[in-house]
């Protein structure tokens, strides 16, 4: 459904609404946002844009050039549930003033770039994915004046974040360790609070297909949504998560999708189910391995070649790695296989429908940036296709049970965050096509996240280090 500038005001004049908040991605995954009365919105002001700050947003523009306009997308059109004045939210692509190009660090245009690719390669017209995001509701502390806990004093080795191990009085129903998945209440006590997010994200238009628990000690949740195309599903992303925080906010608890906040526990992956289609129909079913297509398999070939330098967007963390260990659902080794959980690329089984026919890779989480994520995995894919790379073949056991011997020669992702921006600096050109990236992107990115992440980590005494070094 194309809306136009004068749907969108006549929509807000039926409606009664009085601001409208213009929302842009920043480059590391976050909405931005500022407000206008709703007068300020004209059809004029759709083709002219709003005027902001670029040097005041992280990794974007140095203070001598840093006028830069949003353009509001008419076709984004919703208003937000939260705020207490009937607002419209407006989400925008940054561009340059004088020339009004496309800013190369806006992840909102170059997600629209790579479908615009995905088209001239012939190969297909749309790029499904369908992201599994996790992750955990906690207690918001400012809530619990009964007792002493703050962030800063908590024991994560042992989860006491979590809402159901602070019940006073204890009334039992405890999630046992690793057993989230999937009690029904009382143990499952956020059964009510997830609907109510669901029911927030229904409202908005975004199609809901479950949700659950998940397996960590508790606390951890998981909502899918319904698959959609690369840059309409990363703006649902980023509605999805701005209502999974408000609601929580609301109801006195706090979410966090960082992707191990709690050690010896599982973590927050977004396994990210794709395929490809083509005049509406599913390129990926066929008759190789799984119901695949040689397409489909190919595709994976490429996922699974650039996964190393992938890894610097889609687990674009320094917790991220953290998380890719073994034993944790979790996945280490850079691998294809049906059904397998322990593959970084499982081919669900679920139904043997050409349209359900699909590739799941597991790696993901979901603190990444899922715009620049999402563009990066088609664009290995794409890879995959044209230079019809072979994956070899799957590996069908339980790779956390292998030995070393057994695992030799199946290639791992990197150990670390500042590993997977090696291997981005090594590995790129395969993102530079039609210009879909650009390499002052791919400097500003790995920059970026060497400065203020990679050496920040690294030059803080960890908590752990007090255990094993203070009385050296
Ligand atoms: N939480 C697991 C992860 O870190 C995944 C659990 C699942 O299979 O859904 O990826
Ligand atoms: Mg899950
Ligand atoms: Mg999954």
């Amino acid at each position: 459904s194309q809306t136009t500038p004068q749907e969108v005001i006549d929509l807000i004049r039926e409606q009664e609404i009085r601001m409208v908040d213009l929302r842009f991605i920043d480059m590391l995954g976050a909405w931005q946002h500022f407000t206008v009365p709703a007068h300020e919105l004209s059809e004029e002001a759709f083709a002219e844009g709003f005027g902001f700050d670029g040097s005041s947003v992280r990794g974007w523009k140095t203070i001598n050039a840093s006028d830069m306009l949003v353009m509001p997308d008419a076709t984004t059109a919703k208003v937000d549930p939260f705020m207490q004045v009937p607002t419209l939210v407006l989400l925008g692509n940054a561009v340059e003033t004088i020339t009004r190009a496309d800013y190369e660090r806006c992840p909102r245009s170059l997600a629209a770039r790579a479908e615009d690719y995905l088209r001239s390669t012939g190969i297909a017209d749309t790029f499904y994915v369908g992201p599994e995001a996790e992750f955990f509701i906690f207690d918001d502390v400012r809530y619990r004046s009964d007792k002493q806990t703050s962030f800063y004093a908590v024991d994560s080795d042992l989860g006491h974040w979590n809402t159901d191990r602070e019940e006073f009085p204890n009334l039992g129903y405890k999630v046992r360790a690793k057993g989230g998945y999937v009690p029904v209440p009382p143990t499952d006590s956020l059964q009510d609070l997830r609907t109510d997010m669901v029911l927030a994200l229904e409202d908005l238009g975004i199609v809901v297909e479950r949700q659950h628990m998940e397996v960590a000690t508790g606390g951890q949740a998981e909502i899918d949504i319904r698959y959609d195309s690369l840059l309409s599903q990363a703006d649902k992303l980023a509605w999805f998560k701005y209502v999974i925080k408000n609601v929580a906010r609301q109801a006195g608890k706090t979410v966090t999708f960082m992707p191990k906040p709690l050690y010896g526990d599982n973590g927050n992956g977004m396994h990210t189910h794709m395929s490809l289609w083509k005049d509406g129909q599913p390129l990926f079913a066929g008759e190789q391995y799984a119901g695949l297509s040689q397409m489909a398999l190919h595709f994976i070939a490429g996922v699974l070649r650039h996964a190393p330098a992938l890894c610097a967007f889609t687990n674009a963390s320094t917790n991220s790695y953290k998380r890719l260990v073994p034993g944790f659902e979790a996945p280490v080794n850079l691998a294809y296989s049906s059904r397998n959980r322990s593959a970084a690329i499982r081919i669900p089984t679920y139904s043997s429908s050409p349209k359900a026919i699909r590739i799941e890779f597991r790696t993901p989480d979901p603190a990444c940036n899922p715009y620049l994520a999402f563009s990066a995995l088609l664009m290995a894919g794409l890879d995959g296709v044209q230079k019809r790379l072979d994956p070899g073949e799957p590996l069908d056991k339980d790779i956390y049970s292998l030995s070393p011997e057994e695992l030799a020669g199946v290639p791992s992702v990197p150990a670390s965050l500042d590993g997977a921006l090696e291997a981005l600096e090594e590995d790129h050109e395969f993102l530079l096509q039609g210009n879909v990236f650009s390499r002052d992107l791919l400097e500003a990115w790995v920059d970026w996240k060497r400065d203020n992440e990679v050496t920040e980590v690294r030059g803080r005494p960890h908590p752990h280090e007090f255990a094993l070094y203070f009385d050296t």
